[in-house]
């Protein structure tokens, strides 16, 4: 062996190892139902999977391109608050997660806002990407949603949002948990303005998502089989000290027991909420012209 075997040949082939297995890693994605699938069959499918169906999660702009009308749509400007407020470390520093999840992800926050049309009607829609920081929700996420929120009323336009997210952020603490609140009242101007408000839960919604914005929907979506819940299943076990039926906390669980209204295909969820939206947009425009009538009335009243 000379010095070229030695130092440079090595160098080579673990350039090309690495090269082979990423190419690996790509082709070819597994599946919960022990399928290796490849992975472009699983993208074609709108990442559901051909053999059982099993809905995989989208990052933000997989979801709006599966969701809007043409595949089309425009992402809306947020706020960013600052970053790690409470200057935390555990493990590791909260700035380096924020670094690495922005790098993962390429966004700001694990929220992302769109507007565009779905069925030929106007919305604005947000989402969540789980691999930024489990889908967590902090300050950041409460300013976009906010920011969706006003976007929807100023155009008049319905709000959709894909939840997918363990709960609030812990690194920002009680200010995570503020945006509970916040996104609640925020919801709250939506209804009084008449604003459709549609909430799609998709694997998984937990945690304080479930316990605020989620859950306040006027239709509440789910894709099948998500997991929808507060606390962990084992926590709850151990709490209630009872077996859990398998299905506990599953979408078809969930609806069944009454806490959501639909478990819809990813496939759907374009054309069904549109359809949904005629309806409550129709509503809504009646009772907008109720109130006015009533303003009109009160007017004529003083004026007499
Ligand atoms: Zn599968």
């Amino acid at each position: 062996m000379n010095w070229i075997t030695k130092f440079i040949k090595p160098k080579i082939k673990s350039l090309f190892e690495k090269r082979s297995s990423k190419i690996e890693e790509n082709l070819w994605t597994t599946c919960g139902c022990k399928n290796l699938i490849y992975t472009e069959d699983l993208n074609s499918n709108q990442k559901v999977c051909p053999k059982c169906g099993a809905h995989h999660k989208l990052t933000c702009r997989e979801r709006f391109e599966t969701f809007f009308d043409n595949r089309e749509y425009e992402i809306i400007e947020t706020p960013l608050p600052k970053d790690d407020p409470l200057n935390f470390q555990d493990k590791k520093k909260y700035t380096d997660r924020l670094k690495a999840a922005r790098k993962l992800t390429g966004q700001d926050d694990a929220v992302l806002i769109a507007k565009g049309k779905i069925q030929d009607i106007d919305i604005v829609a947000g989402s969540q990407d789980f691999r930024f920081i489990g889908g967590s929700f902090g300050a950041a996420s409460g300013e976009a949603f906010i920011a969706g929120a006003q976007h929807a009323i100023e155009n008049r336009a319905p709000y959709i949002f894909f939840s997918c997210s363990g709960g609030q952020r812990m690194m920002e603490s009680s200010i995570a948990l503020m945006q509970m609140s916040r996104t609640a009242l925020a919801v709250n101007e939506l209804k009084k303005k008449n604003i459709p408000f549609v909430v799609v839960l998709t694997d998984p919604t937990t945690g304080g998502v479930t316990a605020s914005w989620a859950m306040l929907g006027d239709i509440l979506i789910a894709e099948p089989k998500a997991t929808i819940g507060f606390a962990g299943r084992r926590v709850i076990q151990d709490t209630v000290r009872e077996t859990l039926p398998e299905e506990f906390q599953t979408a078809e669980y969930v609806k069944d027991h009454g806490g959501i209204d639909l478990v819809v295909e990813r496939q759907y969820l374009n054309s069904t909420i549109g359809t949904l939206l005629n309806v409550l947009l129709k509503k809504s425009e009646a009772q907008v012209k109720q109130d006015s009538n009533v303003t009109v009335d009160k007017s004529l009243q003083t004026a007499s």
